[in-house]
């Protein structure tokens, strides 16, 4: 039987989730507060950058159209700065990914989905969806889902305070999408640089719609010289600070930015936002319900990069349920189990994220220190921002850190 469902917001977990229920008969209306030329034309909006988990899903639903063109991302490394002697690298390694990311820039890769989901014979519509239209939404349909990302209208989900650690933005944050750097050799890669007390910058190959190009992604702590964006008024002025922030912090990653350019008028973006988990049923005046999907629901600091991960394997659980519900009602039973399949997930991906936005514990100094002699313990690092629930128990726990740490250097030897 062919069900009768709206998603709100059309993006990186909104968009498959319309396409796919479109590909099995299901009857979808779209709606999206940006037209696909809008989005086309507009600023960035991430930096997207996918593992091969989330990859395949998208591959699998037959939503890869960039797979050929987007630079692969074929490793991540990690360099820490010496504290006390400038230009100085105390930790620096890097390890392969088993198989490559990519970053394929979303004014790309959402009006291309929404072009194909119309081009079926899809409903979509343009419109801001405030609470009024919610409630004609979840009238007319037999589910609404809310995939609105950081949209004003996700505050109609409660914060759920027992899964959120922060209620404050940890980061300043910035992008800057360049033409021009020098690649990394022998493989492309994440390079992750830690400034301790300053932020984070890590920057990696991507697709814009100019070309392959690199993204610049900067976290600043709060009040510290990386939160530095806001007297920022031009494009020219935000690569500017960009590449001063290098020069000061990370002279081996200036050294490669000689000849960078801006891709485009539109590649920089500048903001802060706090992480958070809400509830996944929202509840209208009327008491009908709607259902939160990805960054609505749980989104999470850029450090880890992670967001569109989560966002597509959210989309997965919530396509997978929705097909297995048969033809039953979407009750707010069925809302909560669907979430909680999610955060079966999801948890481990909140919990990794936030530790990393506080000051490292000796342990994990230890492991990051240790994975540069060796090479199983940084593969393991790297591979794991793929399936993030590998991180544990030894991410947050002393002892099992230890233990893997041992059990790896006696492998390794
Ligand atoms: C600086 C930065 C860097 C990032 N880097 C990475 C990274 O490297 N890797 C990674 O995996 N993730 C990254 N992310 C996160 C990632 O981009 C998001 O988590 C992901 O796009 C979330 O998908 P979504 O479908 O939940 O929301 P979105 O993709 O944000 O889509 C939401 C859509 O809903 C629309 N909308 C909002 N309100 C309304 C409304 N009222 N009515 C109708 N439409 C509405 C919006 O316009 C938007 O199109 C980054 C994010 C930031 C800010």
């Amino acid at each position: 039987m062919s069900r009768k469902i709206a998603i709100v917001g059309a993006g990186q977990s909104g968009l498959p989730l319309a396409l796919s229920l479109q590909a099995r008969g299901d009857e979808v209306t779209l709606i999206s507060n940006r037209s696909a030329v809008q989005i086309a034309q507009g600023k960035v909006m991430s930096s997207q950058c996918m593992f091969n988990a989330s990859l395949e899903i998208e591959r699998r639903h037959g939503l890869d159209r960039w797979g050929r063109l987007c630079p692969p991302v074929q490793g991540i490394g990690l360099t820490v700065p010496h504290p006390a002697e400038p230009g100085v690298k105390l930790i620096d390694w890097a390890a392969p990914l088993h198989d490559p990311a990519q970053a394929v820039d979303q004014r790309l890769k959402m009006p291309a989905w929404m072009d194909l989901f119309q081009a079926r014979g899809g409903e979509l519509r343009i419109q801001e969806v405030g609470v009024p239209e919610l409630e004609a939404l979840a009238a007319s349909h037999e589910l609404t889902v809310v995939s609105a990302g950081k949209g004003d209208i996700t505050r109609l989900f409660e914060r759920d305070s027992s899964k959120s650690t922060y209620d404050q933005p940890q980061r300043a944050l910035a992008l800057t999408y360049v033409h021009g750097m020098q690649p990394m050799a022998p493989y492309s890669r994440v390079c992750f640089n830690l400034i301790p007390g300053v932020g984070e910058y890590f920057v990696f190959p991507a697709l814009a719609p100019s070309g392959p190009c690199e993204i610049m992604v900067f976290e600043g702590v709060p009040g510290g010289p990386m939160d530095c964006w806001g007297d920022v008024s031009s494009p020219a002025a935000h690569l500017e600070q960009s590449l001063k922030l290098l020069h000061t912090f990370l002279p081996w990653e200036a050294a490669r930015c000689r000849h960078v350019e801006l891709t485009d008028t539109h590649g920089t973006l500048a903001g802060r936002f706090a992480p958070t988990v809400r509830k996944p049923v929202g509840y209208l005046p009327s008491g009908r319900q709607v259902l939160a999907m990805g960054d609505a629901v749980c989104v999470n600091d850029p450090i880890t990069g992670q967001g569109s991960n989560n966002a597509t394997k959210c989309f997965e659980v919530y396509y997978q349920a929705i097909v297995q519900n048969g033809n039953a009602a979407f009750d707010t039973g069925w809302m909560q189990s669907t979430f909680d399949r999610y955060w079966d997930y999801a948890q481990h991906v909140v919990r990794w994220t936030n530790s990393l936005l506080a000051p490292p514990p000796e342990h994990i100094l230890k492991l990051l220190s240790v994975a540069g002699q060796c090479p199983p313990i940084a593969s393991a690092i790297a591979n794991n921002f793929d399936h993030p629930p590998r991180f544990f128990p030894w991410w947050t726990d002393a002892q099992a850190c230890e233990h893997f740490i041992e059990t790896q250097m006696k492998e390794a030897a």
